[in-house]
């Protein structure tokens, strides 16, 4: 209870996608860094230390700007007026600088503290500003509190002494470049970091890849096959309706490679795979189940529905034709279809195709030849009558 109605308040406050929360949240942290120092203002105004109307009116503004940016990220309007920056940490920053050097004016003899908020300016831009911005943001910083300390001496010099002054501007000199380049450094290491995180997960995607593909047609593997076919099977089972596989073997593809080359071998079965692979249906699925042998998975199919589909291949591979030395040859194949009875083990199945297209081999190859039904139960009887029977009707 108490957990949701935090959730609910953080998105009310922080809002719903990732990176605009990350870019509230940000703007939120300076808005309370602003708030704190506005009371440390107030602390000043209290000893006398600092002029109460001046403290009142930096803290407005401050408040205000700061606000103002929390307002237009929460809104969304950031994406929109700074695609490129939305986060608008440069502007942000460009702000703080202002409003530090403002507050460096009226701090009278405690200004010196203001330059601690001038560091931590530039040490958030660290994180989200590129080393050129941070660069340009110190070089900001030291202009602008040099012309102020000048300024400041020459209109006031028993607030401004030159001595003070030329002390304070020193520090600032030394210390902001020395953090624009720490940012630079950090810059790098999160650049070669991320690079990092890149290559890492495309070396992983690869892997995923070869462990599920195979690498010279861009099939599923005979392993990944194995996985979806068990997958189906249970579907099938669980549905109740039917489903077959069918093992194709290029006819003579020893021939191939031994008067074409093993190369032109390869391209054969990359072809015969991409045809296949255009024929089956979307649903199907496609793998090499090993050297010149495909494996087909028709879920929702029964055996003469596959038959049908396996015609369809036959008749595109005629149509299919490769160079070979300076004749044009053509490719066959041949299959053995079997539609997965009803608590059949899926090794069982795939024995019966197999035993199939030793069959279409031994009648002359280029065909199909469907494995008989296993010896019909009472039971696997009333799934069969019970199944689809798909023609070849389109
Ligand atoms: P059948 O009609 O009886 O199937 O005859 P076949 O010549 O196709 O069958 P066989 O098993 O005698 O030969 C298969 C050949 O396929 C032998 C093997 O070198 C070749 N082969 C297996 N994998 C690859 C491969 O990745 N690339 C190439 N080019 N050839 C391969
Ligand atoms: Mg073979
Ligand atoms: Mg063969």
């Amino acid at each position: 209870m108490g957990q949701a109605l935090s959730t609910q308040l953080a998105t009310l406050v922080l809002g719903r996608e990732a990176r605009q929360r990350l870019r509230a949240s940000q703007a939120l942290l300076v808005v309370l860094v602003d708030v704190l120092l506005s009371f440390i203002c107030a602390f000043g105004v209290w000893t006398g230390l600092i002029d109460a109307h001046l403290a009142l009116a930096w803290s407005s503004l401050t408040l205000l700007g700061v606000l103002t940016f929390y307002a237009v990220i929460r809104s969304g309007w950031n994406e929109r007026l700074s695609p490129t920056d939305p986060a608008l940490t440069m502007v942000q920053g460009v702000f703080s600088v202002f409003s530090t050097v403002t507050a460096y004016l009226i701090c009278g003899p405690v200004r010196g503290a203001s330059l601690l908020a001038m560091a931590i300016t530039l040490v958030s831009g660290m994180f989200a500003l590129k080393p050129g911005q941070v660069r340009r943001l110190s070089v900001l910083a030291v202009l602008l509190l040099g012309a102020t300390m000048v300024g400041g001496h020459l209109r006031w010099p028993d607030r401004f002494p030159i001595a003070e002054e030329a002390l304070h501007f020193m520090m600032v000199a030394v210390v902001l470049p020395a953090i624009a380049v720490l940012a630079g450094q950090l810059s790098t290491m999160r650049h070669k970091l991320r690079q990092h995180r890149h290559d890492l997960e495309q070396a992983l995607e690869h892997n995923r890849q070869l462990a599920s593909r195979d690498e010279l047609t861009g099939l599923y593997n005979r392993r990944h096959v194995m996985a979806l076919m068990h997958k189906e099977v249970q579907r099938a089972e669980r549905s109740g309706r039917p489903m077959s596989i069918a093992l194709l073997d290029i006819d003579h593809f020893k021939r191939i490679n031994d008067s074409c080359g093993h190369a032109q071998g390869d391209e054969v079965l990359k072809a015969f795979a991409l045809e296949v692979g255009a024929t089956v249906r979307d649903t199907d699925v496609l793998g090499r189940w090993g050297g010149e042998e495909f494996m087909v998975v028709l879920p929702e199919t029964d055996a003469a529905g596959a038959a049908c589909v396996l015609d369809r291949v036959h008749e595109r591979m005629r149509n299919l034709s490769f160079a070979c030395g300076s004749e044009a040859r053509g490719v066959s194949f041949s299959a053995g279809i079997a539609a997965a009875a009803p608590g059949e083990a899926l090794h069982l199945t795939i024995e019966r195709a197999d035993a199939a297209l030793y069959r279409a081999k031994e009648a002359g190859r280029q065909r199909s030849v469907v494995a008989e039904a296993l010896e019909a139960t009472e039971t696997t009887a009333l799934a069969q009558a019970a199944r689809p029977v798909t023609s070849c009707a389109p």
